[in-house]
């Protein structure tokens, strides 16, 4: 019965993985049919590896790990943000109720009957107090806007 292995054999992959092959086990291979086939499939496979380690290189540590503290901070931000745009949406609807009591008021009031009892400095105070939340609710809303911008910016790295 014919051999189907050659005690060389690991001793010829672990040179040829490692790359350093001696005089003796290369004028081996050239005598034992066995060893010359398992050098050629030990080649090709090799080949074979280094070709798809190529194709398929996984990103880098770092990559991964500036991808995963982006996604985090994200999270995190859209969390603590969730509140303020449900504040924002109420606000919203609160405003706009507000004007549409106001121009049906307007629309059947006179004057002196839209607020009776309040004096020219009493409406003046209100007004400049309603000019003041208005202000900051803008300033408020640019803010955050501008917060928005920048941190969805950073989130394509
Ligand atoms: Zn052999």
């Amino acid at each position: 019965m014919k051999r189907a292995w050659c005690e060389r054999e690991s001793e010829l992959i672990q040179s040829l993985r490692t790359g350093s092959c001696s005089p003796v086990l290369n004028a081996h291979v050239q005598n034992c049919a066995i060893c010359s086939e398992t050098e050629h499939l030990t080649k090709r496979l090799l080949q074979n590896a280094i070709q798809l380690r190529a194709e398929h290189e996984p990103p880098a540590p770092d990559l991964i790990w500036r991808r995963a503290q982006a996604q985090k901070q994200r999270l995190a931000l859209k969390q603590a943000t969730r509140p303020l745009k449900i504040m924002r949406g109420l606000s919203f609807l609160y405003a706009i109720g507000v004007a549409v009591w106001l121009l049906r008021s307007f629309w059947h009031t006179t004057y002196e009957q839209l607020v009776p009892g309040w004096s020219g400095t009493a409406l003046s105070g209100a007004a400049v107090a309603l000019c003041v939340i208005a202000t900051g609710s803008w300033y408020l809303l640019r803010e955050a806007h501008r917060f928005r911008e920048t941190h969805t910016s950073t989130r394509s790295l």
